[in-house]
């Protein structure tokens, strides 16, 4: 039995606490915050509970690869998971399209927008259905009834998709709503095969959303360790990872007090940890991800909004439009708006929340994260956003106008703060197009016990990959404690102590 430190309760931290924990270690996580759960998170304000993350979990459908790890770690637990009808709708004119639960209909509703796309938008449902098998969504019937001839026939139909952006996939349509749907989720630079995925996912009900939102799934995976017999440090920031030789031995914390251990695992953005925290660099693959004009960082700025209505004028998600005037205020072009009407404990009732997210890139990120150093700038600031945000909608939905209550403003500082992500990022980089997906290696170089478990080893990130890094690491460590296991028992490395 070794005994394993954590950095970080997100659900990379929690996933690897859980496996480790499983097998018999002695596992301690140590987190920032008063809370775990890092990004699947969600907070109160007053009555209303604003959840700022899961749009779709990969792996609630039984058939999917990733549900047997929402299982083992809670994250599920016996909550009931809610498959919306659509993920999101576009408008244009007096149009709408919305990316719906299944190919069928969102084939028919794209074949009859737009009757001269009708090539390129067979094909492109045809991939979807490919990746969908490559996903192994939808069971064995569903395997079956595609067939390996076809696999053959429609693999390099997919790769196709691999070689061009979501921006050039748009371009080969011809109708602006089509154009407009497919950039709507990530934008123009991502590898348009991340489209087929989200679609393949949704589409293949494999994307629901489990009872309770984000602060719920984290909480269960936060029980389902400790009912394994882990153990919770919080408000304990790591500022220094002790090393001696090839291992890592202690950390320190914010207040000076250490601990010591056999295994380490650094379950926080990496680019905030190495030549920072500790005095080793940045293993070479994330390195050259992180200094490469292709692998960009991105992030988020947001406004909550309450109104006293039964039934709002939109539902799940909606694109809006972003006019000229507000442009270089909220330094993008558009923004998501998302409602919570199947959660009714959100809001009290007869009455609604919804909050906004705008995706910016990592030089905007940057600028709020150093406004917010201006304490007066950075609330002015937060207080245009919101205003610019509420006007936007309501001239959308003009019968929202009047109703609105702001509830809160949260920007890339914020994510920095609250989870000290170098450039406020939540997600890992965009996968750009004709590259092979890097991973990263789990034990970092130079090092016999000092693991890394984070969705910044495989971008895009997000939930299922950064769970299975988690996972990976505590596979990794019982390996290791197979080979190490002699040494560290003969106290080359400290055992974990008390905190001093
Ligand atoms: C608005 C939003 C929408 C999203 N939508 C989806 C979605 O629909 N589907 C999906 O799959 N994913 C989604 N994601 C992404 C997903 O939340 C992340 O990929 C995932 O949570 C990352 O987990 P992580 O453990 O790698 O990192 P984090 O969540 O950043 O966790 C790291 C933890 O480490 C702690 N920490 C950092 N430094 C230290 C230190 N020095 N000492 C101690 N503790 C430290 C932090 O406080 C934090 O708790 C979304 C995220 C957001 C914010």
């Amino acid at each position: 039995m070794a005994d394993i430190l954590i950095i970080g309760a997100g659900v990379a931290g929690l996933s690897a606490g859980i496996f480790a924990a499983k097998d018999g270690h002695r596992v301690t996580i140590c987190e920032k915050h008063s809370i775990a759960g890092g990004n699947l998170t969600g907070w109160q304000r007053g009555d209303y509970h604003i959840d700022n993350c899961i749009h779709w979990l990969t792996g609630t459908n039984p058939s999917s690869e990733f549900y047997d790890i929402w299982v083992e770690t809670g994250a599920l637990g016996n909550v009931n998971v809610y498959q919306p009808e659509t993920l999101y709708t576009c408008l244009y004119e007096d149009k709408e399209l919305s990316l719906p639960k299944d190919l069928d209909t969102l084939e028919r509703d794209m074949l009859a927008l737009s009757p001269e796309d009708a090539a390129e938008t067979k094909a492109l449902i045809k991939a979807i259905k490919t990746m969908q098998y490559f996903m192994r969504i939808g069971g064995k019937d569903f395997s079956e009834k595609i067939g390996v001839f076809n696999l053959i026939k429609n693999g390099p139909q997919v790769l196709k998709y691999h070689m061009m952006t979501t921006g050039q996939l748009a371009e080969r349509f011809r109708h602006p709503l089509i154009k407009k749907f497919i950039v709507a989720v990530f934008g123009d630079k991502f590898t348009a095969m991340a489209l087929l995925t989200v679609f393949a996912t949704f589409c293949g009900k494999n994307g629901g959303l489990p009872e309770g939102g984000s602060l719920a799934m984290a909480k269960r995976m936060a029980k389902r360790f400790t009912d394994l017999g882990g153990e919770f440090m919080f408000k304990k920031e790591v500022v220094k990872i002790n090393t001696e030789g090839n291992y890592a031995k202690s950390v320190t914390f914010a207040d000076g007090t250490t601990v010591a251990a056999d295994y380490m695992v650094i379950a926080a953005d990496p680019a905030a940890i190495f030549g920072k925290a500790i005095d080793a660099p940045m293993p070479k693959i994330l390195e050259k991800q992180y200094n490469s004009p292709d692998y960009i960082r991105f992030s988020a700025h947001h406004s909550a909004f309450a109104v006293k209505e039964e039934k709002l004028p939109f539902s799940a998600d909606v694109v809006l439009d972003i006019p000229e005037k507000y442009r270089d205020l909220m330094r993008a072009r558009s923004f998501m708006l998302r409602e919570f009407s199947h959660e009714p404990s959100f809001a009290p009732a007869g009455e609604n929340v919804f909050h906004t997210m705008t995706f910016i890139g990592e030089k905007a990120s940057v600028d709020f994260i150093n406004l917010s150093k201006d304490r007066t700038a950075y609330l002015e600031k937060k207080k245009q956003l919101a205003a610019a945000t509420q006007d936007i909608i309501e001239s959308d939905f003009p019968q929202l106008k009047g109703k609105l209550k702001l509830l809160d403003v949260w920007t890339p500082a914020t994510y920095r703060r609250y989870t000290n992500a170098e450039t406020g990022s939540f997600m890992s980089f965009i996968l750009p197009p004709k590259k092979l997906p890097k991973i990263v290696p789990t034990i970092v170089k130079g090092f016999k016990n000092l693991l890394l478990a984070t969705q910044w080893q495989q971008a895009p990130g997000g939930l299922p990959t950064t769970a299975a890094s988690g996972r990976k690491a505590a596979e990794v460590i019982m390996k290791l404690e197979k080979k190490l296991g002699n040494v560290l028992a003969a106290g080359k490395v400290k055992k974990l102590s008390p905190v001093k």
